[in-house]
C-alpha cells in the first residue's frame, strides 16, 4: 500500500476495463487519479466507485484520445486539480479487427487514430510537464499483437507494433530527463473488448472455450493483473527500467504449437 504516495497520474480509457483496474489500482497506492474517458457518464460513475472504495481524489474528465487538444485539456485539468501528472496511462484503444484486402480506408483510420494516434497524443500532453518536473512514467498498454500476428487481425497488431516503437523511441529521447516510457503487453484479459469478440463469432460459447483450451495456465487474465504490472512500472520500484515492453499473458505467447 502506499506505494503511489504524493504521485498524481492519468489513465486514458479509464471508465471500464483495465483502464479502470489501473485507476482503482493506482487509487489503492495513494495516488490521485485522473479518468480520461470517451463516456463520461461511465467515467463519472467508475470514478465514484474508485473514490467510496479507496478514499483517493478521483476526477472524471470527457477525453477523445484521437484529439489532441482534448488530451491536453484532459492533463490540464488534471493538473490544476492535483498539481503535476507523476504518471501517465495511454490504455484507451479499440480492436479493429479485418482481412487486409476487403478492410475500407475508414477501418485503417479509426484504428490508427485511437490505438497509434492516441497513444502519441497521450505522450505529447504528458512530457513537457513531466520533463519541467525532472520526473515522469508513461505506460502504454500495447498487446502481445504487437509482436504476434493472427490470421484475420490486421490493422490492429501494425498500430500496436508502432506503440512500441513508439515506446523505445521515446523512452530514449525522455532518459536524460528522467522520464520513463514504457509498455505493458496484455495477452487475453477478460474484458467488455474480449466479450464482444466472442459475441461477434457464429457460435460464442464455443469461440470462448476455444480461447480457453488455447491458455498455458487453462484460464485468461485478469484486468487487475494487468494494473498490478502498471503500478509496479508507474512506481519508484522500477527505477531503471525503460523502453521496455513487460507481458502479461500467461505465457501463452511463448507457446509455439496450440
Ligand atoms: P475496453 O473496450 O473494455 O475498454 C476500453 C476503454 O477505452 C473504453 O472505456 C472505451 O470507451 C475507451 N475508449 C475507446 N476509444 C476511446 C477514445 N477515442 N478516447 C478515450 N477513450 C476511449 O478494452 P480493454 O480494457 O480490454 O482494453 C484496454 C487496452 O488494453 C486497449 O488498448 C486494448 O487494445 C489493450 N488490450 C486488451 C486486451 C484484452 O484482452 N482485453 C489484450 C491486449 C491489449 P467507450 O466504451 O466509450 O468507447
Amino acid at each position: 500500500m502506499n506505494r503511489l504516495a504524493g504521485k498524481a497520474a492519468l489513465v486514458t480509457g479509464a471508465g471500464r476495463g483495465i483502464g479502470a483496474a489501473i485507476a482503482l489500482a493506482f487509487a489503492r497506492e495513494g495516488a490521485a487519479v485522473v479518468l480520461a474517458e470517451l463516456d463520461l457518464d461511465m467515467a463519472q460513475r467508475t470514478a465514484a466507485q474508485i473514490e467510496a472504495q479507496t478514499g483517493a481524489r478521483v476526477l472524471a474528465v470527457q477525453t477523445d484520445v484521437t484529439q489532441s487538444a482534448s488530451v491536453q485539456q484532459a492533463v490540464s485539468e488534471g493538473e490544476r486539480a492535483f498539481g503535476g501528472l507523476d504518471i501517465f496511462v495511454n490504455n484507451a484503444g479499440i480492436n479493429v479487427f479485418c482481412d487486409p484486402l476487403t478492410m475500407t480506408d475508414d477501418d485503417w483510420r479509426r484504428c490508427f487514430a485511437v490505438d497509434l494516434d492516441g497513444v502519441w497524443n497521450g505522450c505529447r500532453a504528458a512530457l513537457p510537464g513531466m520533463v519541467e518536473r525532472g520526473a515522469g512514467s508513461i505506460v502504454n498498454i500495447a498487446s502481445t499483437h504487437a509482436f504476434k500476428i493472427i490470421p484475420g487481425c490486421f490493422p490492429y497488431p501494425v498500430a500496436k507494433h508502432g506503440v512500441i516503437g513508439l515506446t523505445r523511441a521515446l523512452g530514449i529521447e525522455y532518459a536524460p530527463h528522467n522520464v520513463r516510457v514504457n509498455a505493458i503487453a496484455p495477452g487475453y484479459i477478460e474484458t467488455q473488448l474480449t466479450h464482444d469478440w466472442w459475441n461477434a463469432q457464429p457460435d460464442p460459447a464455443a469461440a470462448k472455450q476455444a480461447t480457453l483450451d488455447l491458455q498455458p495456465m487453462k484460464r485468461i487474465g485478469r484486468p487487475e493483473e494487468v494494473a498490478m504490472t502498471a503500478v509496479f512500472l508507474a512506481s519508484d520500484e522500477a527505477p531503471f527500467i525503460n523502453a521496455s515492453c513487460i507481458t502479461v499473458d500467461g505465457g501463452r505467447s511463448v507457446l509455439y504449437h496450440d
